[in-house]
């Protein structure tokens, strides 16, 4: 199996999270990236819930030197990149779209009653949003969990209905439309399966993606939750020792040794 797709999410994956250390992509992972393109093109794929807006304004202000080829944003829309572009899949977009505009629709009276939980019942922040009719912002970790709990046993009877959790956020899906669904999007543009890809995740939102169905290399960083480890290492990943991208770094020479 020769390594020819990196997949990483982005927060806490690449950029550390946490507000007091240096939050920047270390030089090592950008060493490995570079070598990894320039012998073999591998295609880099940064795989992530942020919006193109916010992603591209990290990007620049940390100076980036090299570009992902592709996107995956919001947990599910795929754009490739043309200097510094984005550029839709215009199907699987479109696909997106058409699947969650129907389920949101059928699932409407889910809704209310769970703003009026979040109102009531929690400090959370929340609102409704372009990929998501309401979109949670926790007040803290505690109330994160409790929320988590509460919502997963709600949207039970809608099977089609998933939760994307990203440390205190959620946004729903659809069940069919996630971080992997979407990876296996830009395998099929580009002509390369699940044997040569590797993806590296930190958080609930990547556990879709972290299968051996879309990639046989398996990563996470030090900092991934414990939830991330085990489907990790149940799979014979790599568990990096190192946080963020200086454990991402670690894996691609892993990998590739
Ligand atoms: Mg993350």
């Amino acid at each position: 199996m020769i390594l020819r797709l990196v997949c990483t999410d982005f927060d806490g994956t690449l950029l550390p999270i946490s507000e007091e250390v240096d939050r920047s992509v270390c030089p090592a992972f950008f060493a490995r990236l570079h070598q990894l393109r320039e012998q073999r093109g591998v295609v880099w794929v940064i795989n992530t819930g942020r919006s193109w807006e916010s992603l591209q304004r990290e990007l620049e202000r940390q100076h980036f030197p090299c570009w992902p080829d592709w996107v995956v944003l919001g947990e599910r829309e795929v754009y490739r990149i043309d200097r510094h572009l984005p550029i839709p899949h215009r199907s699987w977009n479109q696909r997106c779209s058409d699947l969650h505009q129907e389920l949101f629709t059928a699932t409407a009276p889910l809704w209310e009653g769970m703003r009026d939980f979040l109102q009531h019942q929690t400090r959370a922040i929340y609102q409704s949003a372009e990929w998501s009719p309401v979109e949670i912002l926790a007040s803290n970790a505690t109330e994160a969990d409790r929320i988590h709990e509460k919502i997963r046993d709600w949207i039970r009877p809608f099977p089609e209905l998933s939760l994307q959790r990203n440390c205190e956020g959620f946004r729903f899906s659809h069940r069919d439309i996630h971080k992997g669904s979407a990876l296996e999007a830009v395998q099929k543009e580009i002509g390369l399966d699940a044997s040569a890809t590797l993806a590296a995740g930190d958080h609930h939102n990547d556990l879709p993606m972290l299968d051996r169905r879309y990639a046989a290399f398996l990563t996470c960083p030090f900092n991934a939750i414990p939830e991330v480890k085990a489907r990790v290492s149940s799979q014979g990943g790599f568990l990096a020792s190192l946080p963020a991208s200086e454990g991402i770094a670690e894996a691609l020479t892993q990998f590739e040794a």
